[in-house]
């Protein structure tokens, strides 16, 4: 029987999903797409777009255009509430769209909120889209040679902004760029000791600045206001404190867990309501909590699938398993990367490249939608 499914978000856990459209409307099911966007941007390599390495064209998918040529219907709009009784999703439209089955990857956001003044100088990890608009303002700055870029946070995204801004900024001709990165009580506290030097002594050769002293508390018309009292001026700031669920599920009668995340259990299954489904950074998987890193998105896409297919047309569920540890690999500008995989540790050259060949295989394998 006919179905149909919506799919709330087209981010990393959805790529496959979003493969599969043509042969579910082949079938007779309806499958439309709600996102704020018409394109799906990968994060991973967002640092390296906004150093000019990549062009927004390298790093993004065509996920409207991908949706209505396999027939599925996309909406440029965003899930605002689930009402999970009724199965339905409201949008922020207004419009409230009916589901049988439904699959959430709508992902996570910044939330730093501590904003007062002016702020259209201060730019957000996420949306990645953030980053492109960041780049064009600071190309803009450029030509004052005492720049100053701050950045707050303490974690991955913070160190690659840092390091691909002052990249960015240097080659748009401001070689005295000051970049200070505001990382809290330690930069890259959750990395291996090794990793944490690589990163430490490339900043320094950089002249990147790494403030250890103490928390941000608040930004008053671009400046940085410490709780110690410091304050710092900054032509342009990046907020990379980390990151929390789509509220999308707050705003729901729906179980979270306690960062707000859909709660799911090992079938990426809301336990009350089996015809919700979930992958990435939105979710609380209820067996033990991931880290919010696209490498889990990612191995959920054929489990997310799976489970799906099997909602609409009948089948088992199958289990989700997280896997072991992964490489990482940070892109810290002008092609040096640290990578990092058990025991192994590795700064320089050889590690972007290895970043860079991986990522751009997972776009090639995505983006060859568009071309089919
Ligand atoms: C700067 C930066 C660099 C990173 N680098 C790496 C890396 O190298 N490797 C790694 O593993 N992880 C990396 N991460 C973490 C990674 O970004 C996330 O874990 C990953 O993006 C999660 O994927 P997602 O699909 O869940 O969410 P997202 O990538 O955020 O995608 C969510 C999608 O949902 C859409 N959406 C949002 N809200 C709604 C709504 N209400 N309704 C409908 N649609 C909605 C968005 O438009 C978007 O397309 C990085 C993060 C940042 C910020």
């Amino acid at each position: 029987m006919a179905k149909k499914l919506l799919l709330a978000g087209g981010g990393h856990a959805h790529m496959m999903m979003l493969a599969h459209i043509g042969t579910l409307t082949t079938e007779g099911h309806e499958v439309t797409v709600v996102q704020p966007s018409n394109h799906h941007y990968y994060s991973g390599m967002g640092p390296g777009m906004l150093s000019g390495f990549y062009t927004a064209e390298d790093i993004r998918f065509r996920t409207r255009f991908v949706v209505e040529r396999q027939g599925g219907r996309f909406l440029l709009d965003k899930a605002v509430r689930i009402d999970a009784e009724k199965q339905c999703v409201e949008l922020e439209s207004g419009i409230r769209q009916e589901y049988d089955v439904l699959s959430c990857n709508t992902g996570s956001f910044v939330p730093f909120n501590d904003i007062e003044g002016e702020n259209d100088k201060i730019f957000s990890a996420k949306p990645i889209e953030q980053l492109l608009e960041a780049q064009k303002n600071i190309i803009g700055g450029c030509s004052n040679p005492d720049l100053s870029i701050n950045i707050v946070g303490g974690g991955a995204a913070a160190a690659e902004i840092a390091g691909n801004v002052h990249h960015l900024a240097v080659k748009n001709g401001c070689p005295g760029v000051k970049v200070r990165i505001f990382a809290g009580s330690k930069l890259m506290k959750n990395a291996t000791p090794a990793i944490q030097r690589i990163i430490r002594n490339y900043f320094q050769k950089k002249n990147i600045t790494i403030d250890e002293s103490g928390h941000v508390d608040r930004i008053e018309n671009s400046t940085v206001i410490m709780k110690n009292g410091q304050s710092h001026s900054s032509d342009f700031i990046f907020l990379a404190t980390g990151v929390q669920p789509s509220p999308l599920f707050s705003a729901s009668d729906l179980p979270t867990g306690p960062d707000g995340g859909l709660l799911v259990n090992e079938y990426l299954q809301c336990p009350d309501h089996p015809e919700i489904f979930g992958g990435g950074d939105c979710i609380y998987y209820e067996p033990r909590p991931l880290e919010k890193v696209g490498v889990y998105a990612v191995r959920e896409n054929p489990i997310l699938l799976h489970n799906v297919l099997a909602s609409l047309q009948g089948g088992t569920l199958q289990p989700f398993d997280p896997g072991g540890n992964f490489l990482a690999i940070f892109n810290l500008g002008g092609e040096y990367g640290a990578l990092q995989k058990g025991l192994l540790n590795w700064g320089g050259k050889i590690s972007f490249m290895v970043k860079d060949y991986i990522d751009r295989r997972f776009m090639t394998r995505f983006q060859s939608l568009e071309k089919e």
